[in-house]
């Protein structure tokens, strides 16, 4: 069969680390048009720049997010670094305004990189009675005038949810660059940029790939200039996602939505199962009315779910006896639900919250739970045999 023949449905898996260029002419113009950061490249030249499997992800990724262009990293951090790598490039790079509650290794970043390696001006902003609202926002923004604000949309562990087109407005009257990191609501349940968030970062480990398998990070904007410089910053730090990995998660890309759809609702139903028990001292989901956030996040979330992750805490008489409740529990259901550190998978995963997070949650009886995608009867039934047994 001839090449002409063979028309794929899927962007083949181009492993070539280098593509092959005609002449010294098409070399000249290649290497131009790549100084540019064209958004589409005249040529491939080298995958670590471009390559033609990772764009075909790219594209499915800017439908997702309605984004005017996104790029693929891989890892998350490396996303996020990536973001930040557009706001280093002069001197003075001003102060940069960060939300305290943000996934740990972007905090640890922020101290290892930002700060001490780069000697970056950066703030926490710590939310005041569990929220960020109008008032300490403004505050913060008046007293640093940062260039950069950057926060999440949905907190982890403590699940609280920002109001982030309110906060995306006063951080433009500082004329600040906003970037969110979506990774927990993801775009099926809001879209940061529909409100004038100026980037978008995901850690695509989670949702998006849905299914653990891979390590991966997107950046989505809609301003040229940043596309332009972060192409740039990723090429020359290596940021960039290997074909294999963007060809597995443009086919796991394709159930997303369902997936999502079926994490939020099992999520709802887990959730008010295990509010009602009697085991349980706490349930925090942000789709239960006694969420602080519940009424923002029907706003934002339009409907659609209120997410996957459950956090909640078990009863206990002591902070020990607590501790051996959660241990118990975790055991009881270890065989199907086993405790990983990371999230947003296809089968429910648990995580304890003070081992992990204990200087700044000091909760023993507390368990982050992704739910997913399972049969949910089967999810309850495993939830009810493992509390009866405590
Ligand atoms: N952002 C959030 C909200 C995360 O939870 C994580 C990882 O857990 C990251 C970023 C980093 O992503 P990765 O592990 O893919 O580098």
């Amino acid at each position: 069969m001839s090449k002409k023949h063979l028309r794929p449905l899927k962007t083949p898996v181009y492993r070539d680390s280098g593509f092959r260029l005609e002449d010294a002419g098409t070399t000249a113009r290649a290497f131009s048009s790549e100084l540019q950061q064209e958004p589409v490249p005249s040529h491939y030249i080298y995958s670590r720049y471009r390559n033609p499997t990772v764009v075909a992800v790219e594209d499915q990724l800017m439908r997702l997010e309605s984004s005017a262009w996104a790029l693929l990293t891989q890892s998350g951090m490396a996303a996020i670094d990536t973001a930040l790598g557009i706001f280093h490039q002069s001197a003075d790079t001003g102060n940069w305004l960060f939300f305290s509650e943000i996934y740990g290794g972007t905090n640890t970043y922020i101290d290892e990189v930002l700060i001490r390696r780069r000697g970056i001006r950066a703030e926490r902003l710590c939310p005041e009675h569990g929220s960020y609202g109008a008032g300490i926002v403004r505050k913060a923004m008046k007293k640093f005038r940062p260039r950069v604000v950057f926060l999440e949309t949905v907190s982890n562990p403590m699940l609280m949810v920002n109001d982030i087109p309110l906060i995306i407005s006063i951080a433009k009257e500082f004329r600040a660059a906003v970037l969110v990191d979506n990774t927990f609501a993801t775009p099926y349940l809001f879209r940061p940029l529909d409100h004038g968030a100026d980037l978008v970062i995901h850690s695509a480990t989670k949702y998006l790939s849905g299914h653990g398998s891979l390590t991966a990070g997107v950046l989505c904007g809609n301003n040229p200039a940043f596309a332009q410089q972060a192409v740039a910053y990723r090429k020359v730090v290596g940021h960039m996602l290997s074909p294999d990995d963007a060809s597995r998660l443009g086919e796991q890309l394709k159930t997303f939505r369902i997936r999502m759809e079926k994490h939020c609702t099992n999520a709802s139903l887990l959730a008010e199962f295990l509010e009602a028990h009697p085991m349980v001292e706490r349930t925090i989901y942000p789709g239960l009315s006694s969420h602080p956030d519940h009424g923002l996040a029907e706003r934002l979330f339009k409907g659609k779910g209120f997410g996957g992750m459950i956090s909640f805490e078990l009863s206990g008489k002591s902070p020990d006896n607590k501790r051996k409740i959660c241990n118990r529990l975790i055991k009881n259901l270890s065989e199907h639900i086993p405790l990983i550190p990371s999230l947003g998978d296809a089968d429910s995963t648990l995580l304890p919250v003070e081992p992990v997070w204990g200087d700044k949650y000091p909760y023993p009886g507390l368990i982050r739970l992704s739910v997913g995608i399972e049969p949910v009867n089967d999810l309850l039934d495993l939830f009810r045999e493992a509390l009866e047994s405590l």
